[in-house]
C-alpha cells in the first residue's frame, strides 16, 4: 500500500531524517512515536511531499517515485492518495463544517455542488456532528474541530490517512471523543499513520508501533514488544516519562 525506502531529508546543515524505512499494509494501523525533534513530522509531511525529501522512494497505489527525478504531476498523484490531519486543525474560519468537508469535493474533485452535499453529510454523520453541518469552526470544540479536520480527510477518499498528534492541542476532556473517532475508522479498516503521545491508544489502535529517534527508526514492533521489550534504554526511558 505504503512503501517508503531510505527517505533522507535535512534542513540546511541539520539533518533531520536519516535513512527512514517504513511499509504499511492496507487497512494497517502506525503508531509513530518518539522525542520531540526526533523528525517525526517532517517524516510525515515527506509522505505527500510537503517536505521534498533529498532522497529514497515512495512507493504508492502504482505509483513508483524517487525523490531524485520525481515530476509535478506525479506528486500531484501523491497528494490525491493521502491526507493529512494536523494538530492545528487547520480549518477554513470562513467556511461551516459542511462547507469545511466539501471543499476539496468541489474544488479539486470537481463533483457537483449537490452530489458534494450528499457526500459531505455523510461524513457528518460518520464523525457525529450532523447537527453542527452550518456552524462555523469558531463556534466548534477543539475536538469539534479536530473531528471536521478528520472528516475533510476522508472526503478525499484517501488511501492512507497521516495524524499529525492530533490530539496534542486539545483540552484533557477533548482527547477522548477524537481518538474514539480515530479507533472506528481503525475498524473499519482504513489505513492510517499516526503521531501520537497517547501511549495508551497507540497500544488500542495500533498494529504496529515505530520509535523514532533521531531521524531514524529505532525499533518496531507490536505494542507488546515496544512497551515490555524495548530494545533500547532510550525507549524505556521515554516510556516511563509517558506513563
Ligand atoms: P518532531 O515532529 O519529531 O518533533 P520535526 O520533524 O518537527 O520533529 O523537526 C525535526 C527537526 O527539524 C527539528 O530540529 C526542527 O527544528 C527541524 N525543522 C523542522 N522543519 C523545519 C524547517 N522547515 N526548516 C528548518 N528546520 C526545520
Ligand atoms: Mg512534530
Amino acid at each position: 500500500m505504503l512503501k517508503l525506502t531510505n527517505i533522507h531529508k535535512s534542513f540546511g546543515d541539520l539533518k533531520v531524517l536519516k535513512g527512514v524505512d517504513l511499509e504499511i499494509k492496507q487497512g494497517e494501523v502506525k503508531a509513530i512515536i518518539g522525542p520531540s525533534g526526533t523528525g517525526k513530522s517532517t517524516l510525515l509531511r515527506c509522505i505527500n511531499y510537503l517536505e521534498k525529501p533529498d532522497e529514497g522512494k515512495i512507493m504508492i497505489d502504482q505509483l513508483d517515485l524517487d525523490a531524485k527525478t520525481i515530476t509535478k504531476q506525479e506528486i500531484y498523484k501523491l497528494r490525491k492518495s493521502t491526507a493529512m490531519v494536523f494538530q492545528s486543525f487547520n480549518l477554513f474560519k470562513n467556511k461551516t463544517a459542511l462547507e469545511n468537508i466539501i471543499e476539496s469535493l468541489v474544488l479539486i474533485k470537481k463533483i457537483d455542488k449537490r452530489s458534494a452535499i450528499e457526500m459531505g453529510m455523510d461524513i457528518l454523520r460518520k464523525v457525529g456532528l450532523e447537527d453542527k453541518r452550518n456552524v462555523y469552526p469558531s463556534k466548534l470544540s477543539g475536538g469539534q474541530q479536530q473531528r471536521i479536520s478528520i472528516g475533510r480527510a476522508l472526503a478525499v477518499n484517501p488511501k492512507v490517512i497521516l495524524f499529525d498528534e492530533p490530539t496534542s492541542s486539545l483540552d484533557p476532556e477533548l482527547v477522548g471523543e477524537v481518538l474514539e473517532l480515530i479507533k472506528k475508522l481503525a475498524k473499519e479498516n482504513m489505513t492510517m499513520v499516526i503521531v501520537t503521545h497517547e501511549m495508551s491508544f497507540a497500544k488500542d489502535v495500533a498494529d504496529k508501533i515505530l520509535f523514532m529517534d533521531d531521524g531514524k527508526i529505532l525499533q518496531e514492533g507490536t505494542p507488546e514488544e515496544i512497551l515490555l521489550s524495548p530494545t533500547s534504554p532510550r525507549i524505556t526511558k521515554f516510556i516511563s516519562r509517558l506513563s
